[in-house]
């Protein structure tokens, strides 16, 4: 029998005629930067009674991890991305010794293990985590779980089977609608996964429990916006796009009837939300006919395209596919139907010029001044199996980094990078600091 056929039950023990509650304390830690990441992991539980079996809690505060006493029956759950695992580690530090499991899963475990498991994790997830967190679950009720990873199988990767819906969170995170990548873009590690799409039954089934709820937002989160539903990298399907799109939006706010799969569905969303964070665009996928779907559907005035670069010669050595030219088409494309443009750029890659740096200024300042475009820069972070997984980022001088700033005094630019730098200098002190022989392997 499966995981998702088992029946999950656990007797209470009795003692001097009391019932003594043995279920497990599950403790799930929460941040403002993984709460998106838990309800569809509970939602594999709840489906299948798991989690009535466990007692779940939820530390949002830090001062929960000083007050709780833990023990060896414990388990705690995290969910992080690599910039993240400095602050996790300090607070494994503080709980090892009480003998409860730490589990983590999420990014940075997605593509490295080792400097996990020297933090202090004793379980990992890598790969889609709904079943294995489902067999997980079965394997703590078992008492069968061993030190070690949960990986998923090719079989689990199954992203219609569960929504994003918890009982224990109040939030409904985006749905995710396209997971994984067909790109191997070096800065990044999304392509851990490997591509697939949630059908229309399964997007149904969230927009008919966002209704219940009268929640008025649906947005999506796709790696790649256009690509949904197409058969190979690059390529789009509008039909499978625009099929998501006029399944939000209700007939009769339409003025039409609305006919296919989507037929008997009458949702009312106020805001859908499609090609801008977090389902952004490449921009060799930017067609005419894309950008008149969404404008038909969206309530977004922008979308947001993934730019990276000005330079031609950096596009190729990232494998981006694409050319700084297409970005400017793709700004063009947008525009003429009526978007801003929002382009996301990432500086300080490894072995960046200056030249370089001059060049990204100038391209921005030439497209702002001929389109209605607004830049949103990131610092490079090497994230762990990327391309780029073990390369050291480099760093603006401080005239550099004036020049940028102006940017941001003339409205062009908003500065996300400032953190994202101080978060990639904390990140490399903190392993040169506490794991030099990792540190060592950047160059
Ligand atoms: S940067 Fe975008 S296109 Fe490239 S691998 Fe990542 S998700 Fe895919």
């Amino acid at each position: 029998m499966g995981v998702q056929g088992a029946i999950f039950q656990k007797s209470p023990l009795v003692a001097e005629g009391k019932i003594i509650d043995m279920k497990k304390r599950i403790f799930i830690r929460v941040f403002p930067f993984n709460i998106l990441s838990y309800p569809v992991l509970l939602n594999a539980w709840e489906k299948n009674g798991v989690d009535k079996e466990f007692d779940i809690k939820i530390i949002d505060k830090p001062d929960l991890i000083e007050k709780t006493a833990f023990n060896k029956d414990d388990v705690i759950l995290y969910s992080f991305m690599t910039p993240f695992l400095p602050l996790v580690h300090s607070e494994i530090e503080k709980i090892k010794k009480s003998g409860v499991l730490i589990v983590g899963g999420g990014p940075h475990i997605n593509g490295e293990q080792e400097l996990a498991r020297a933090v202090g994790f004793d379980i990992l997830f890598v790969g889609p985590a709904e079943e294995s967190f489902l067999r997980f679950g079965s394997d703590l009720l078992d008492n069968k779980v061993r030190e070690g990873i949960y990986r998923s199988s090719s079989q689990d990767d199954n992203l219609n089977s569960y929504l994003p819906i918890s009982k224990y969170f109040k939030t409904i995170p985006p749905l995710e609608i396209m997971r994984g990548c067909r790109w191997k873009c070096k800065y990044c590690n999304t392509h851990l996964n490997r591509a697939a799409f949630r059908n229309l039954d399964s997007i149904r089934a969230y927009f008919e429990e966002m209704q219940r709820r009268k929640l008025q937002r649906v947005n999506f989160i796709s790696p790649s916006a256009m690509e949904f539903g197409a058969v190979k990298a690059r390529q789009t399907d509008i039909g499978q796009i625009e099929a998501v799109l006029k399944l939000a939006r209700s007939p009769h706010s339409r003025g039409g009837a609305i006919s296919g799969s989507a037929a008997g569905s009458a949702f009312d969303f106020k805001l859908v939300e499609y090609g801008i964070f977090p389902s952004e665009i490449r921009p060799d996928t930017v067609c005419d006919a894309g950008m008149k779907i969404l404008k038909k559907y969206v309530s977004n005035k922008a979308v947001t395209i993934g730019a990276q670069s000005s330079s031609d010669a950096r596009l190729k050595e990232l494998r981006r596919g694409h050319s700084a030219a297409d970005t400017e088409k793709a700004v063009e494309i947008a525009n003429a139907n009526g978007f801003l443009a929002n382009l996301d750029f990432i500086i300080g890659y490894p072995g960046e010029t200056a030249r370089e740096r001059t060049a990204l200024i100038e391209f921005i300042k030439r497209l702002t001044g001929k389109y209605r475009v607004k830049t949103h820069l990131h610092h490079f972070f090497p994230l762990p199996g990327s391309g780029f997984a073990y390369r050291l980022p480099s760093f603006l001088s401080a005239r550099e980094k004036e020049n940028f700033l102006e940017l941001k005094k003339d409205g062009i630019s908003k500065v996300g990078w400032i953190g994202n730098e101080r978060q990639v200098i904390d990140y490399f002190d903190w392993l040169k600091n506490r794991f030099p022989t990792f540190y060592e392997r950047y160059h």
